[in-house]
């Protein structure tokens, strides 16, 4: 066997990236993981899921937003809120996971070689490095890609980074808008319009579909769009953007956009969020036998290989699920496969947070995908207002959803939106995993006063309806 450098060279430092690294580290293994920005972290902790979810957390304090329904519409904790009050926590949340997942890979002696990376051959890498003045060649055992995507742009849209602009220019807005188009209801889409909503700002939301998030829970989805529109959202769904040009002058530049429809909506600043490309482009893939899609992304077996088998993909650069979380585990699959180490997992179970306000998450199958697979199942219900903590909290609208099978009682689904939906989800998710019936809920104890009693409330929804 040939004698290359490393055991594994991992290319990319997002979460995928720095959990295959970390595996390999912990196997004793000779690995090294190239990153061609000067920070590590990825999409996850520069640009997307951290800043995001941080910004998320700093309007729902300042804004006041959960304390709304016991203190009226005008309760604020700060008046006029600023982007650089947004960004002063998300700036410091960022520089904070950074710091840890730098010690993280020092710590396991994973080797950081902060340069692009391109394939010459199969097992050899050229690492341009990114003070520009040196490259090198590698050579590697295994090689997995982790290089995650990037949004995607329309050449005919000009982008400005203040006036239209991209998800990952958010963190550099000068200013909060009084109006605000979001093109692209997906999962990003959506967190930002209702991210925007519940600081007042008038959003208008655009896809061409004609339902939000497809692949959520209609009844969830319903709710959702119920909230969205109280916090005077306007929904514009089925409807394609043809044109989106900027328009007045340079002291009231606004952005318009003209819908195939023949409506026009004039805004101050327009999100453009309609999907993201696999970061391929500058891999030079053909040197290693790949190809991508006409989107970027490199397609893998169950184990996570490329076509090539010493060649993994994982994390975004594959394609959905696209969570930071899904790609963690993709990366310590990957690993472990390319060192022959046995490692587990259950992608079935793999749950979803999105974080719109309300947030929503789901674990397991939902009403439609059962129905066509024609699996008998009922549903149990909570609504947050039932359960004494709702009314704490003053979520009067959330709600939890269980499915299980009619027959079994086993639980099939987990589906809530509301106030702490993304840590509600675990309970479900093991008993989910370890096979359990919706009965459990009804012997066991939950905290008083809990959100967790919703799944208590819901099994003996659900056992009611059984009849
Ligand atoms: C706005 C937003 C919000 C999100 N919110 C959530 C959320 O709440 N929960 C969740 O689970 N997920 C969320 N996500 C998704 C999550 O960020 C991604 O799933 C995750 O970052 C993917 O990890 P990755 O390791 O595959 O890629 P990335 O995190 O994108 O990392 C890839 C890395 O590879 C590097 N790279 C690329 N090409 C090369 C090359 N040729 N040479 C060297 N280095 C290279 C890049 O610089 C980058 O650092 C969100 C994403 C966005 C954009």
């Amino acid at each position: 066997m040939a004698d290359y450098e490393y055991d594994l060279l991992v290319i990319g430092s997002g979460p995928a990236g720095q959990r295959a690294a970390i595996q390999a580290a912990k196997l004793d293994k000779r690995v090294a993981i190239v990153e061609r920005k000067a920070v590590v972290g990825g999409a996850c902790i520069n640009t997307g899921t951290i800043p995001s979810k941080t910004l998320r957390e700093a309007v729902l304090h300042l804004s006041g937003y959960r304390e709304r329904g016991f203190y009226g519409a005008s309760y604020t904790v700060k008046q006029n809120i600023t982007m650089g009050d947004l960004i002063y926590r998300a700036d410091h949340v960022i520089r904070h996971e950074i710091d840890v997942t730098r010690h993280q890979l020092m710590r396991n002696r994973v080797e950081v070689l902060n340069a692009q990376a391109a394939f010459v051959d199969p097992h050899t890498v050229r690492l341009a490095y990114v003070d520009g003045r040196n490259q090198r060649d590698v050579t590697a055992t295994h090689i997995i890609v982790a290089t995650g995507t990037f949004s995607t742009r329309d050449p005919h849209i000009p982008f400005d980074g203040q006036h239209i602009f991209i998800s990952d220019d958010i963190l550099r807005l000068e200013r909060l808008p009084r109006t605000l188009a979001v093109v692209g209801a997906g999962v990003i889409g959506c967190e930002y319009a209702s991210l925007f909503a519940a600081l007042g700002v008038r959003v208008t939301l655009i896809d061409k579909r004609t339902r939000l998030l497809s692949f959520v829970d209609a009844e969830i989805i319903d709710a959702l769009a119920y909230h969205l529109r109280q916090n005077r959202v306007t929904l514009r769904l089925g409807e394609e953007v043809s044109r989106l040009e900027p328009v007045g002058d340079a002291n009231d530049q606004r952005v318009k956009i003209s819908l195939a429809s023949g409506k026009q909506i004039v805004t101050e600043k327009a999100l453009y969020s309609i999907g993201r490309t696999g970061a391929t482009d500058r891999l030079n893939l053909p040197a290693a036998g790949l190809r991508a899609d006409e989107r970027g992304r490199l397609s893998v077996n169950a184990n996570y290989q490329t076509d090539v088998p010493h060649i993994y993909a994982v994390g975004d650069v594959i394609g959905f699920p696209s969570l930071a979380s899904a790609s963690m585990e993709q990366g310590r699959l990957a690993a472990c496969h390319a060192l022959g180490v046995e490692a587990k997992s259950v992608p079935e179970l793999f749950p979803y947070g999105i974080y719109t306000i309300p947030e929503i998450s789901i674990v397991g199958r939902n009403e439609e995908e059962l129905t066509d697979l024609g699996v008998p199942y009922e549903i149990g219900k909570a609504q947050y207002r039932e359960i004494a903590r709702g009314q704490i909290l003053g979520d009067s609208t959330g709600l939890l959803k269980l499915i299980f099978h009619r027959e079994t009682r086993l639980l099939l689904g987990v589906h809530i939106i509301g106030e702490g939906a993304s840590e509600l989800v675990h309970i479900g998710q093991a008993v989910l995993a370890f096979g359990g019936s919706i009965d459990y809920f009804v012997q066991t104890v939950f905290n008083y006063p809990t959100l967790a009693e919703c799944y208590k409330t819901a099994a003996f929804d659900g056992i009611n309806r059984l009849g």
